[in-house]
C-alpha cells in the first residue's frame, strides 16, 4: 500500500490558543462541554470559532413604537412596562404586558415561563425588549421576546449585528440556544489578538482581490457591524476554504508525481500496429486521438498514472481504453476492464473479442457467473501470463484474482470507486498498475477539478461522424397510443426502441408491480407474433437477464421494456426510440444517460418523454432542458444549478466537497479565482519554499496537525 504524504517533513503538532479544549471558555461547564462535543462536533476553541451563524439580527436600532409596521420582521424597543397580568385558564392561560416608549404602546405575551418571568419583571421598570414583530388588532405586539433591564449606554444599540447560530433541540432545552453559543463566540474573541490568527494567504493575493485581514474575517463573520463587513468577512472566507482545498489536492497530486513509481510502457508494438492498421474499423476523432496521446505520455513517464477519462455518451471511450490495452500487451502487460453491471461486462467483452477476433490476443470474462471449471481456467490464465486482457465485474478485484504482471486497469462508468478499491488494485503488482477511470457522467469542469483534483483528467469532447441530433419531444401520457403508433413506424423501418420505467428505490416491489403493468401495457400494443417484446430488470438472475438483452442486441426481439439497468453503457446501434415512462421521475442526468443509449448509429433517433399531468416546477425545468439540447455539459451545469452539488458523480463520499462556508455552485466565481491562485503558485513554487508563501505553508500545517489530511493513500 503506498501512502502518499504532502509534505516529508514531520511536524510537530502546534499548540495554540485555538486548540485548547472547549471546557477551558469560561462559561463552559465540562457538563455544557461535553453537550457540545455530541450535539454540534465541537471541541476545541477553533471549532466554535468556526461554527458560523447562518444568520444575523439588526439590534443596532432602536425602533419607536409608533413608527412599527408590518414590514417589520424584528423589533428593538426601549421603554417602560405599564402593565403585567395573568390571563386565561390552563391551556389559554398567558401573561401579557404593556411597554410604553414616548410614542405610543405594544403588547408584551408569554405562554411558557410565565412564573419565572413574572418574577423577574417589575412594573414601572425601564426595559430593552427585541424580537419578531407581530400585530394583533392593529397593535404591535411580541411573542417570547428577548428582554433585559435598560441602561443608558443600551441607547444606542448593539454595535454589532448579532449573530444567530445552528443550535439543536437537545442544545436548547439545556440552556445552549443560538444565543448562548453567540455569547460564548463573544468570550473566544476577546480572548484572540492577531497573533493567534495570522494571516494565511500571500501578500499578493490579498492585495489583488482587497481582502480584509485573516484575523478581521474571523471576527466579523460573527460580529460585523454592518451587512457591509459582514460580505467582506465571508467572501474572504469562502476564499480561503476554496484556496486551501485546490492547494491540498494540487500538493498531493504532485507529490504522487514525485514519489509515485509507475511502470513504464515505452514500446508501440506489433499488437498496437497491426490493429490500428488492419482492424479498426474508423478512423479515430482528433478527441480520441489528443486523449490516447496523453494516457501514452503518462504511460511512458515512469510514474504511475491515475486518469479520469470523461467523455459524453457515445464519444468512443472504449475504443481508446482498448488501445491502450494493446500497448499495454506490447509491452508485456496484462490489463483489467471493469465494469458495473454483468450485462455491461458482456458486452465490452463481446465487441471487444469481435474486434481482435484475427489477434493474438487472449481476452477473457469474469464475473460473479463465472464458476467452477471455467472459473479456475480463467484464473490460471490471469496467473500464468497467457491471459492479455481481463474483462468483468467487481470479481476481477478479488484477492483470489493473481496477475503475473498487471500493468493497466480501466474503470468504466464507475465514479464511486473509491481510494480504497484503488488501492487493492495497487496491490496487483509490486509496482501498482496504470488507473484509468472512465465516465459518461458528464461533470462540469469546476466540479471535475474540484472533486477529483487529485486526478488528472482527460475529455473526449468531439462525437463520431456521422451522429445525428436526438430529437426530444415531450408528451403527456394521454398522448401514449399516438406515441406507441410513432414507435410501430419506426418498427416498420425495421428499427428497435427502449421502453424505460423509473425505479424508485424505496420500494421494490411497486416499481415492480409498475414494470409488469407497463409490460402488459406494452404487449396489448405490439402483439405477438408480429412484434417480440425483451424485459429486462433487477430481479432477474444474471443468465435471464443476459439472455433477453442478448436478443434485443441480435434484433430477434424489437423492443426493451427495462427499468433503468440499461442506463449505462448498452449499445444496440439500431435501437432508434426510447420512450422513457414518468419522465417527471428522473434526474436530469440519468435522463441524459438512458438517452444516450439511441441516436448510436446513423439514422435519425428519438427520445420521448411521457409524463403524468401533474408535474412539479423543477421536474417541468428538467423536461424543458432535455428537449432544448444533447449537451452533456450543459445538462450537467444545468442538474448542478438545480439540485445543487449534493452528490454529482458520487463526490458527497469523498468528503471533498463538504465546504462550511463556500458553495461550489453559488460561488463558483470565488472557486475559479482560488482555483486560479492556487495553481499560480504551485507552479513557481511546488514546495511552497518561498518566503512569500510561508504564511500559506504554515496554515497548511496546522491545518494538517488538526485533521487526517496528512496520509492519502
Ligand atoms: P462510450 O464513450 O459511451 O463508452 P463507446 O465506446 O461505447 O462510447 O462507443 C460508442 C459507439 O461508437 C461504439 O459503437 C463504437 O464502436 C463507436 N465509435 C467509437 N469511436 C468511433 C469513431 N471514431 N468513429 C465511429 N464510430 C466510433
Ligand atoms: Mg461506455
Amino acid at each position: 500500500m503506498h501512502c502518499i504524504f504532502v509534505k516529508t517533513t514531520p511536524i510537530s503538532p502546534q499548540s495554540t490558543i485555538l486548540s485548547s479544549p472547549i471546557e477551558y471558555l469560561h462559561g463552559v461547564t465540562t457538563f455544557k462541554g461535553d453537550l457540545l462535543k455530541k450535539e454540534l462536533e465541537i471541541f476545541t476553541f477553533r471549532d466554535l470559532l468556526e461554527l458560523y451563524p447562518f444568520r444575523h439580527v439588526d439590534k443596532t436600532k432602536l425602533d419607536t413604537i409608533a413608527g412599527l409596521s408590518p414590514v417589520n420582521e424584528y423589533a428593538q424597543v426601549a421603554g417602560k412596562l405599564t402593565h403585567l397580568e395573568l390571563i386565561g385558564e390552563g391551556k389559554g392561560k398567558r401573561l401579557t404586558a404593556k411597554l410604553q416608549d414616548d410614542t405610543g404602546e405594544m403588547e408584551l405575551v408569554w405562554f411558557r415561563g410565565i412564573s419565572w418571568i413574572q418574577k423577574a419583571l417589575s412594573v414601572g421598570q425601564q426595559y430593552l425588549v427585541f424580537g419578531r414583530l407581530g400585530f394583533f388588532l392593529g397593535k404591535p405586539q411580541i411573542v417570547h421576546p428577548e428582554i433585559e433591564h435598560f441602561t443608558a449606554q443600551k441607547a444606542g444599540g448593539k454595535y454589532y449585528l448579532e449573530p444567530v447560530y445552528p443550535s439543536t433541540e437537545k442544545l436548547k432545552t439545556k440552556g445552549l440556544n443560538g444565543r448562548a453559543i453567540g455569547k460564548l463566540t463573544y468570550a473566544l474573541l476577546q480572548l484572540l489578538s492577531e497573533k493567534d490568527l495570522p494571516e494565511n494567504l500571500p501578500e499578493s493575493i490579498i492585495k489583488k482581490y482587497k481582502f480584509i485581514s485573516h484575523f478581521n474575517a474571523c471576527g466579523q463573520i460573527h460580529f460585523p457591524a454592518t451587512d457591509k463587513h459582514y460580505n467582506h468577512a465571508v467572501r474572504r472566507l469562502k476564499f480561503e476554504e476554496l484556496f486551501f482545498a485546490q492547494l491540498r489536492l494540487g500538493l498531493i497530486k504532485s507529490a504522487r508525481h514525485r514519489h509515485s513509481k509507475g511502470l513504464i510502457f515505452d514500446k508501440v508494438g506489433e499488437l498496437f500496429n497491426s490493429f490500428y492498421k488492419q482492424y479498426l474499423p474508423f478512423d479515430l476523432t482528433n478527441a480520441q486521438k489528443k486523449v490516447l496521446r496523453e494516457i501514452r505520455t503518462d504511460a511512458g513517464s515512469g510514474r504511475q498514472m491515475n486518469r479520469l477519462l470523461q467523455g459524453d455518451v457515445g464519444s468512443g471511450k472504449t475504443i481508446v481504453a482498448l488501445m491502450m490495452m494493446l500497448i499495454a500487451a506490447d509491452n508485456g502487460f496484462q490489463s483489467v476492464i471493469m465494469a458495473p453491471t454483468e450485462i455491461l461486462a458482456q458486452q465490452h467483452f463481446n465487441s471487444i473479442s469481435a474486434l481482435l477476433k484475427e489477434m493474438p490476443v487472449c481476452v477473457k470474462l469474469l464475473t460473479g457467473s463465472s464458476k467452477g471449471k471455467q472459473r479456475a481456467e480463467i484464473l490460471k490464465c490471469c496467473e500464468d501470463g497467457s491471459l492479455h486482457i481481463l474483462i468483468g465485474t467487481h470479481a476481477v478485484i478479488e484477492d483470489q484474482v493473481v496477475f503475473k504482471n498487471l500493468g493497466f486497469v480501466v474503470i468504466d462508468e464507475q465514479h464511486k470507486f473509491g481510494v480504497a478499491q484503488r488501492a487493492r488494485l495497487w496491490k496487483k503488482n509490486i509496482i501498482p498498475p496504470h488507473i484509468l477511470v472512465m465516465t459518461a457522467t458528464p461533470i462540469p469542469r469546476t466540479l471535475a477539478l474540484t472533486a477529483y483534483g487529485d486526478l488528472d483528467y482527460s475529455v473526449i469532447d468531439e462525437l463520431p461522424p456521422g451522429r445525428q441530433p436526438i430529437n426530444t419531444l415531450h408528451r403527456s401520457e394521454m398522448a401514449r397510443p399516438q406515441v406507441m403508433d410513432f414507435v410501430k413506424e419506426e418498427i416498420a423501418k425495421g428499427r428497435q426502441a427502449y421502453i424505460v420505467y423509473p425505479l424508485i428505490e424505496e420500494s421494490s416491489k411497486v416499481d415492480y408491480e409498475n414494470l409488469m403493468k407497463g409490460y402488459e401495457e406494452v404487449k396489448s400494443f405490439f402483439p405477438e407474433p408480429k412484434y417480440w417484446i425483451s424485459m429486462v430488470h433487477g430481479k432477474q438472475k444474471a443468465v435471464q437477464k443476459e439472455t433477453n438483452m442478448q436478443r434485443f442486441v441480435n434484433a430477434d426481439t424489437q423492443l426493451m421494456v427495462s427499468t433503468t439497468v440499461i442506463e449505462v453503457g448498452v449499445n444496440v446501434p439500431n435501437a432508434t426510440v426510447m420512450v422513457i415512462e414518468s419522465a417527471e421521475k428522473f434526474g436530469l442526468s440519468q435522463l441524459h444517460q438512458l438517452r444516450g443509449r439511441v441516436g448510436r448509429g446513423a439514422e435519425k433517433s428519438f427520445c420521448i418523454l411521457l409524463t403524468g399531468p401533474k408535474i412539479s416546477g423543477d421536474a417541468r425545468e428538467r423536461l424543458k432542458i432535455m428537449v432544448a439540447t444533447n449537451d452533456g455539459f450543459k445538462i450537467a451545469e444545468k442538474d448542478l444549478e438545480i439540485r445543487g452539488p449534493g452528490d454529482i458523480g458520487g463526490t458527497k463520499q469523498s468528503g471533498l466537497l463538504n465546504f462550511k462556508l463556500a458553495n461550489i455552485v453559488q460561488d463558483r466565481v470565488i472557486l475559479e479565482a482560488a482555483r486560479e491562485a492556487a495553481e499560480a503558485i504551485l507552479a513557481t513554487d511546488p514546495e511552497l519554499g518561498n518566503d512569500a508563501h510561508l504564511p500559506v505553508k504554515k496554515y497548511l500545517q496546522q491545518q494538517k496537525a488538526k485533521t487526517a489530511w496528512s496520509k492519502i493513500s
